[in-house]
């Protein structure tokens, strides 16, 4: 008996030496995300893995190496459009290595990191793959008009979140987060390409992942004048439903749903993806305290406008602005506001979101806040700005046909905008100087 027990033990010990040799990691998947500026290759493995990684040129390729390692499955078809990657290959090496050769368009400056399992994802190895050329990503941003003389357009940024590796939240229906909140997205550009004086720049226009500090970075790249994020998110309770407008908290968020969404919005980097090895530069940024205050006043101001619009689309989930910590949201100079346009998670919200004329609707209603945010609140050395409506304070002597040469405007716009009976003036009198 005491000497069989001791075999058991004996056994166990030898069976945990042993065991790492035969455990093999196994390749369960690969996926391919090509974004304008990197291409994504991400590995869903069984456990963690040891990986090297090195370039070989003539031609350009990039080697993988993933230590005891197998791939029992097939490379899925890849759409290689708009990639750096060309073709993908794997072999078996000796000592039960697996060797992935991905053949390149150009030359690269690739970066690895394995993420733990988060979500619906378990443990993954990440390669993503920038332009060689360009110096540190992201790369240099198309930027507004440099001539001074010139009155320049407002920049409004517009976030589709998630997007990617990272589907957002998930509905009933299977509506993804990411699909519906890009279409809306691109719905709200087409909008402001039209509106006079402002111009829309997409953080994320396409299936692919930004990290939130990348989103964050590209907007103030952009010198966006306003960040918009576009969100459909789940809740906990099925019941929840309606619009919210969010800017952002320092302190504790005004509601429990704003705490929740907050949470899980911020952990997107671990399903998108982001390699946390430089991380928080920004947030040092952001303890200029000031330029936050006022950023974070100006941020209310549009995202109460944008609440007002969408009352008429929605049922507001609460009938104010409110204010949870999310990471997208902490510009230290940049105005940004987060939309949840509907839960998702609400057979009622899913069901609209998917509706072409509802995410018309919504888009409507977003441009129609920013728009009265932007002619009340004109940023100096725009073009609204120096389109504004003036006010003539009447000075001894002032003539309606002085007045109107003046603002190149006709007399008869003066009188009718100021409903004026004659042409005698008062002293000290406004007059409202309609656009031209
Ligand atoms: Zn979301």
């Amino acid at each position: 008996m005491r000497a069989g027990l001791k075999r058991t033990v004996w056994l166990m010990l030898l069976i945990g030496l042993v065991m790492p040799a035969w455990a093999d990691v196994q390749v369960k998947g690969i996926r391919m995300w090509p974004a304008p500026d990197n291409t994504r290759l991400v590995f869903d493995l069984s456990d963690p893995v040891d990986h090297s990684l090195f370039s070989l040129k003539t031609p350009d390729r990039i080697v993988i190496d993933l230590k005891d390692a197998r791939f029992p499955g097939q490379l899925p078809d890849f759409d290689f459009t708009n990639s750096y990657i060309k073709n993908v290959r794997y072999a078996a090496r000796k000592g039960n290595a697996l060797r992935f050769v991905l053949d390149l368009n150009a030359q690269v400056r690739p970066k690895s990191f394995v993420l733990k399992p988060h979500g619906e994802y378990g443990h993954r190895l990440v390669i993503d793959l920038f332009d060689a050329e360009q110096a540190a990503p992201p790369k240099s941003l198309p930027n507004q008009g440099t001539r001074p003389d010139r009155a320049r357009e407002v920049i409004i940024a517009i976030d589709a979140g998630h997007g990617g590796e990272d589907p957002g939240a998930i509905g009933r229906k299977g509506t993804r987060e990411k699909d519906v909140v890009l279409a809306i997205a691109r719905k709200l550009e087409r909008l402001l390409q039209q509106e006079p004086g402002m111009r829309p720049v997409m953080i994320r226009d396409g299936d692919y992942y930004v990290g939130l500090r990348d989103r964050v970075e590209k907007a103030r790249q952009y010198q966006a004048d306003l960040l918009i994020s576009i969100h459909a998110d789940a809740f906990n309770d099925h019941r929840a439903r309606g619009s919210s407008v969010y800017v952002l908290s320092d302190r504790g968020a005004s509601s429990e749903a704003a705490r929740f969404l907050a949470q899980s919005e911020n952990s997107a980097d671990l399903i998108g993806g982001v390699s946390l090895d430089d991380k928080d530069d920004l947030l040092k940024l952001v303890l200029v305290d000031m330029v936050k205050n006022s950023t974070i006043e100006d941020s209310h101001d549009v995202a109460a406008r944008v609440l007002r619009d969408l009352r008429h689309v929605n049922t507001l989930h609460k009938n104010r602005v409110e204010q949870a910590a999310f990471r997208v949201l902490k510009s230290p100079d940049v105005p940004s506001i987060l939309i949840e346009t509907a839960f998702i998670s609400n057979p009622e919200g899913e069901r609209k979101l998917r509706s072409s004329r509802h995410q018309d609707a919504l888009a409507n209603a977003i441009l129609g806040g920013v728009r009265s945010y932007f002619h009340s609140n004109p940023p100096p050395g725009t073009v609204l700005a120096s389109s504004r409506p003036k006010r003539h304070v009447v000075s001894r002597g002032d003539t309606l046909s002085e007045i109107a040469a003046r603002y190149r405007v006709s007399v008869g716009t003066i009188r009718r905008h100021n409903g004026l009976r004659s042409d005698r003036l008062k002293v000290g009198e406004v007059l409202h100087i309609p656009l031209t």
